[in-house]
């Protein structure tokens, strides 16, 4: 047996080498350089020795791998960054060839001689699939928890090694498409159905399945090494490509608006590489995978929702020194909507949660929304019934708070009203021991204040959830002026438990999604009452990147809930506070039509009885003088949506709300779905440049309102040529702290 770093190799008495990849300081297997050079190393030693008549491939975690580790990632790109200094034409051959090195190795695998076989028993992702798809058999496990994706275009890039080139040459060029352009996860059986692994076996077969394949006499050729392969589907000059092809770059226009150079380099790889031998394909590949790897758009995006997320989901905000929480018993009070979403999330994460509402009905209704899901999800065999009892077991309903004595974490979810909020903050604080944390939902009250109700405001803090919580992925935790450092490391460690990313904010009114969120929205109704017909400016933000626009946003959080805000916002802060005109429009809305949005079918849309799809309330064109579509300029709605967002983000650095750009950029992603290619709302900023900002910004107040003008700050950091990520570095300051 040779052993390997990452490694074990073991040879059985038929002469198959099993190849264990088991990373033994990492949870789960990625790629890193000495991983490349081990398996590089492993092809050469098998290929040598021998005895050896063929290699399976698996992994010694409960996962197979992750694809590429950030590390090597952010290595790349500070490779470039410094070479491009230096020598911009050796820093794009270097690029050229780290952007090559996994690729030609896979390639070396699939020539070697031998025959390799991927033994796939859990998640597959990215590099290793693609690895996987160089090996000359694939056997995945039938196990729900196998999922095979090459989900690189979710962070700007593509399958660069090799990915564009394979998938087309096993599956159909449609479905090849799809599952590249998208990202989606395969199971183990869609894969087979689609061609792209060759058998699925019981999870304790596995390797004995891979191992007979190669007994079987399994050839040492990938199909399109042989003489006489065709693609499947014939290829690109067909008559059933002839109706794909000139529809592919459209309908990828329509799902994305043009906005990921990363996707479009897929359609142009399988396109031109189906034309193409297979060795000349893997270089037209090479080349793209270069070129989209210098776009702004693939460097925001891996940093963002890559690099950053993964960061912070890891706790790169946690106070150092403070042992991580075992939760053994959380409690939620407040069992209403948000209340009942974060009892089944907690549960769904095996912690027992004590659900405390007003009476036993209450908290008993609140426990229902969780028996509801569990058996949506036994319904659709995502969970076994006795998975679903034991998540249900864990929730205990009560209207008795004396159940919270020994939770470690509290979370309040009552009525927003700060009389409510006082009082049960009172008779939780009369049961629970001095170490417990009490965390508010609160979405619009200051934590401070808040807290001012505590007799502990040190382990006081806010956690904010977004509706819906079961998918949301993003938690808003806040610091209120007294929370101290228990109460943070608590409150990341219950959000780390529940799998959710957490961004840490400073208190304000709004906190840092919602003040963005109000942005977008309040340019909506500037461009309404401007008389922009309302489907201009629904388009015109998709078209930016917005996963969902202002109105439509507007009428899911609630239009009576805008109202409320408002004037809360007037009565706290004095009449400024909100532009009248707006006032005017929400209050015609909901006063004079009723109409509050989806919850009443009845907002800016129309929301008529399934299956007939929402549509523009008709009338709204009736409020407001419309301006014809030919005088609007789109370009510029699209940039009003975004600034006008990313320039409150900058606020919030600024005010000292925001103090971490990563937080800032992963929280408007995840959030609120702040068009992703740019990386989210500070690397929007930066990647156009500070400068150009600045200059943007003045434009658009010129025309549009003072709302746009730049602030001190961006006008500094112009100034200077800075940018966010340089003056207000993250790793520095892990770098101070230590
Ligand atoms: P909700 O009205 O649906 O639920 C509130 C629940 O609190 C009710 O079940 C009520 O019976 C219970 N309650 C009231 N007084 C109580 C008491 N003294 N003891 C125990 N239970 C009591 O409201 P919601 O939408 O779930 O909002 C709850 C909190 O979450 C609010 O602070 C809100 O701002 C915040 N929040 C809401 C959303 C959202 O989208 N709705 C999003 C983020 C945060």
């Amino acid at each position: 047996m040779s052993t390997y770093k990452n490694f074990t190799v073991e040879t059985d008495a038929d002469g198959i080498a099993l190849v264990t990849w088991d990373m033994p300081d990492k949870s789960m297997n990625v790629f890193t350089m000495e991983v490349m050079d081990e398996i590089d190393a492993i092809v050469d030693v098998t290929v040598a020795d021998a005895a050896v008549k063929g290699v399976v491939f698996t992994s010694g975690k409960s996962s197979f791998s992750g694809g590429a580790d950030l590390t090597m990632i952010k290595s790349m790109f500070s490779m470039l960054a410094e070479e491009q200094a230096r020598d911009p034409a050796t820093a794009a051959q270097k690029l050229f060839d780290a952007a090559g090195r996994m690729s030609w190795l896979w390639r070396k695998v699939e020539t070697n001689g031998k025959p390799w076989v991927s033994a796939i028993n859990g998640t597959c992702m990215g590099g290793a699939f693609e690895l996987s798809l160089a090996c000359h058999g694939r056997v995945a496990a039938n196990s729900k928890s196998v999922k095979i994706a090459l989900p690189e275009v979710k962070v700007g890039i593509f399958p660069g090694a090799g990915g564009t080139q394979r998938v087309p040459r096993l599956a159909n060029a449609q479905d090849a498409l799809q599952m590249m352009t998208t990202g989606s996860s395969l199971t183990a059986q869609r894969a087979k159905a689609m061609g792209l692994v060759h058998q699925v076996v019981e999870p304790a077969e596995l390797i004995n399945a891979a191992k007979q394949m190669i007994k079987d006499g399994l050839k040492a050729v990938a199909p399109w090494d042989e003489k006489g392969f065709k693609v499947p589907g014939g290829g690109i000059w067909t008559p059933a490509a002839a109706q794909l092809w000139p529809a592919a770059p459209a309908i990828l226009r329509r799902e994305s608006a043009g906005n990921y150079p990363g996707a479009l380099a897929i359609l142009k790889c399988v396109y031109e590489g189906l034309q193409l031998p297979f060795d000349t394909g893997l270089k037209v590949e090479q080349r793209y995978f270069t070129e989209i790897l210098r776009t702004t758009e693939a460097f925001s995006m891996i940093r963002s929702l890559f690099v950053s997320m993964q960061e912070l989901g890891k706790g790169a905000r946690r106070p150092a020194g403070i042992p991580k929480t075992e939760f053994s018993k959380i409690g939620v009070v407040g069992a209403g909507f948000m209340g009942a979403s974060i009892a089944y999330v907690t549960a769904a994460a095996g912690i027992p949660v004590i659900l405390v509402d007003q009476t036993q009905e209450a908290a008993e209704k609140g426990k229902a929304h969780s028996e509801k899901l569990v058996a949506d999800q036994v319904g659709k065999g995502r969970m076994t019934k006795e998975e679903g009892e034991k998540l249900l077991a864990l929730i205990t309903p009560t209207p008795d708070y004396k159940a919270l004595s020994d939770a470690s974490l509290v979370v309040e979810a009552v009525f927003e009203d700060r009389a409510v909020k006082k009082a049960v903050i009172e008779a939780v604080e009369a049961v629970i021991p001095e170490t417990t944390i009490f965390a508010s939902n609160t979405s619009t009250l200051p934590i401070t204040g808040l807290a001012e109700n505590s007799k502990r405001a040190d382990q006081f803090i806010g956690v904010h959830f977004f509706s819906p919580v079961e998918k949301m992925m993003l938690t808003e935790v806040i610091l209120g002026e007294k929370s101290g450092d228990k109460a943070l490391a608590v409150a990341l460690d219950f959000v780390a438990a529940i799998k959710k990313t957490p961004i840490v904010v400073n208190d304000t009114r709004g906190f840092y999604v919602n003040r963005c969120v109000f942005r977008y929205i309040n340019e909506a109704y500037d461009m309404l009452i401007e008389g922009v017909p309302a489907a201009m400016i629904e388009n015109a933000a998709k078209m930016a990147g917005m996963p969902v626009g202002p109105l439509s946003l507007n009428d899911e959080v609630a239009v009576d809930l805008s109202q409320k805000i408002m004037k809360a916002s007037i009565a706290d802060l004095g009449p400024n506070a909100v532009k009248p005109e707006h006032m005017a429009l929400v209050d015609q809305l909901v006063d004079v039509f009723d109409r509050r949005g989806r919850k009443n079918s009845k907002g800016f849309y129309e929301y008529p009885a399934k299956p007939a799809k929402k549509f523009l309330w008709p009338e709204l064109k009736t409020l407001y003088p419309q301006k014809k579509a030919s005088e609007v300029d789109v370009s510029v709605l699209k940039q009003r949506l975004l600034v006008t967002i990313a320039l409150e983000a900058a606020r919030t650095v600024e005010e000292g709300i925001v103090t971490d750009p990563r937080e800032a950029d992963v929280g408007s992603i995840l959030g609120f779905g702040f068009a992703p290619y740019t990386g989210g709302t500070l690397s929007y900023i930066d990647g156009m440049g500070v400068k150009n900002f600045v200059a943007l910004c003045e434009k658009l107040a010129a025309s549009y309102g003072p709302h746009f003008k730049p602030t001190p700050l961006l006008k500094d950091m112009a100034a200077k040529g800075e940018t966010f990520y340089g003056r207000f570095d993250p790793y520095a300051k892990v770098g101070e702290a230590a």
